[in-house]
């Protein structure tokens, strides 16, 4: 069964009419010149140590959409090289999201951590070429000897060794004859380079940590940098599309591969996408999670995938949104309006509308039966006439927002005041005779009447009337929870801490409100989790799983007034 998430929700068809990206005339050009055999074969190589984010979603989008655009397959390898750091719930996660996103690996999962023998067999043959050798500086002198980026590097004194005492100070590593961080084993390449990556890189380090799927079996582990560029090697990828901050690693990716005589994948890097107000960090989303800013990984507030997920966001809007960054070289941060404008455009195609009322303020309607319930006829979604229509209970007591209803309304309010009309939507005409308020001077109540001769809202006598409000019935809705969301930070780039700051210093106070007690039209009473909604005049809602068995909660996921669609018209 196809899950409702899936549905090719936004115009996807005008895809092949988009322009192809710098990446996609590379992949094309090449397939059409024979480069590959007619092979394209890309991978996502995440690594387990986190919950995906939506800049992860950028490089799955391009990845699994590249191999399926031209025929290929796209690999899902978990680059595990970092025991202490990864867990196998991260794994299962990743997998969940990235299906979630509508991405199928098949049969292509792997796991770099599969390939530790043949990375320690090709450490061997390095050392055998006189290609790397096994230090013993400490890690602090090793930031040392490196230099920096205005200063050559030194040779470490432990360079020259011979190749056999290389080997076999290289297999008493690996034996766990020596403690962790006294040895490492380094290529041999070039300590002047001005790629810093090039002098003279750690290969190995000792570590004895137990690997979520090697286990205990080792306690040498390779580096990133020495297990990435051979994975993709292996794996016989064709198109290795790596993020701009590996454009410094791809000489070294280059030695190995040539160093080592094998195949040879080709890395093309590409702008990581950056949006505003959210932090693209696993690290710094970890800290969130781990310090207890946030409730978890899937916090509706949360830029991860669970947490748009459980926010309401839908895999098109996701998938929408990296189609239109795009794909280019230049590191930029993109808006999240947009994002949000292409949830709104989703949800306005495809989510139900239905009524809900935040904050309440009772209308009684005087000269309405009390015992009267009568079915109004209610339209699901104007935008989609197969969604068809359902009932909506009218009675004598109802709700409307408090923001309605204003004592004494300037000219331009067109809802309810004193001697005011207004139409309840799909319901009645109704005109507004009294109020009554509490002690503190607050409205509580409105008394009001009905023209029996407009119900569904229009008057027989064509009187104009200007504003239409929702409702729900007092005694027939359901009650609910929701919670309202806004930027989890306050700054626009939360990452560039100022002086004496961090980016927890620049969470929003004021990013979840919690209403414990709204009314919702009973037809949700029989929604599901992860359900969604549009509320009219409110915005885009979704069941959240914190929902049980005759207690609704709903977040909003957007809200209705789109920024971003408006500053486009403007241009
Ligand atoms: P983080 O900085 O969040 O830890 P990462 O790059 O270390 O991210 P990986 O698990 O290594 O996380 O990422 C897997 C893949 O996703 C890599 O190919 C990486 O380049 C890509 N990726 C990560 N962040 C982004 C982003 N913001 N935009 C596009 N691609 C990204
Ligand atoms: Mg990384």
């Amino acid at each position: 069964m196809s899950s409702p998430d899936n549905n090719e929700a936004l115009n996807e068809d005008s895809e092949s009419a988009r322009s192809l990206d710098f990446i996609r005339t590379k992949v094309k050009g090449e397939t059409d010149s024979g480069k590959w055999d007619g092979r394209v074969v890309t991978r996502f190589p995440p690594e387990p140590n986190g919950y995906l984010h939506i800049g992860h979603a950028k490089s799955i989008c391009l990845n699994f959409g590249i191999a399926q655009e031209f025929g290929g397959t796209c690999h899902l390898r978990f680059d595990d090289t970092n025991p202490t750091k990864e867990e196998q719930e991260y794994i299962d996660a990743i997998k969940e999201d990235i299906q979630w996103l509508g991405f199928d690996w098949g049969e292509n999962e792997f796991y770099a951590s599969d390939y530790f023998n043949q990375l320690y067999e090709w450490a061997i043959e390095l050392i055998k070429k006189g290609k790397a050798y096994v230090c013993e500086l400490t890690g602090e002198q090793t930031r040392e000897y490196r230099g920096t980026l205005t200063e050559p590097g030194k040779n470490s004194p432990y360079r020259d060794r011979s190749i056999e005492e290389n080997l076999d100070l290289f297999e008493r590593m690996k034996a766990g004859e020596f403690e962790d961080g006294s040895k490492t084993l380094r290529a041999k390449i070039d300590m002047a380079s001005p790629n810093m990556n090039m002098r003279d890189p750690v290969l190995y380090r000792i570590l004895r940590a137990t690997h979520h799927r090697s286990g205990d079996k080792w306690c040498i582990y390779p580096m990133y940098d020495y297990t990435h560029g051979q994975s993709d090697s292996i794996e016989k990828i064709t198109h290795s599309l790596c993020t701009l901050e590996f454009e410094n690693h791809r000489p070294l990716y280059n030695w190995f591969l040539d160093a080592l005589e094998i195949y040879h994948p080709e890395q093309t890097e590409f702008a990581r996408l950056n949006l505003n107000y959210t932090l693209t960090s696993k690290r710094k989303l970890l800290q969130l999670v781990e310090d207890g800013h946030v409730a978890g990984w899937d916090d509706p507030r949360m830029s991860t995938i669970r947490g748009f997920r459980r926010r309401g966001y839908t895999p098109a809007s996701i998938r929408e949104l990296c189609h239109k960054v795009g794909v280019a070289k230049f590191n930029g941060v993109t808006d999240i309006k947009l994002l949000e404008h292409c949830i709104r455009e989703d949800l306005n195609k495809n989510a139900q509308r239905v009524m809900a009322v935040l904050k309440p303020l009772k209308v009684v309607i005087e000269n309405y039966p009390e015992d009267q319930v009568e079915q109004m006829d209610a339209v699901n979604n104007p935008e989609d006439d197969s969604a068809g229509t359902r009932k909506v209970p009218f009675t004598r007591e109802l709700y409307i927002e408090q923001d309605d209803f204003m004592e004494d309304p300037p000219k331009k309010f067109f809802r309810l005041g004193p001697g005011r009309e207004v139409r309840l939507r799909y319901g009645y005409l109704i005109t507004c005779n009294d109020f009554v308020k509490d002690d503190q001077g607050n409205v509580i109540e409105l008394r009001c009447s009905y023209d029996p001769e407009t119900r569904g809202g229009n008057a027989p006598d064509g009187r104009k009337v200007k504003g239409t409000i929702h409702w729900v019935s007092a005694s027939e809705a359901a009650t609910a929870e929701v919670r309202l969301y806004d930027h989890l930070f306050t700054k626009e780039n939360p990452s560039k801490e100022k002086k004496g700051k961090v980016f927890t210093d620049y969470i929003n106070p004021d990013s979840l409100e919690v209403i414990e007690q709204c009314f919702v039209e009973p037809s949700l009473k029989e929604a599901n989790v992860g359900d969604r909604f549009q509320f009219e005049r409110l915005g885009y809602f979704c069941v959240d799983p914190d929902s049980s068995d005759g207690s609704l909660v709903f977040n909003r996921t957007v809200s209705l007034k789109d920024s971003w669609a408006k500053m486009q018209n403007k241009k």
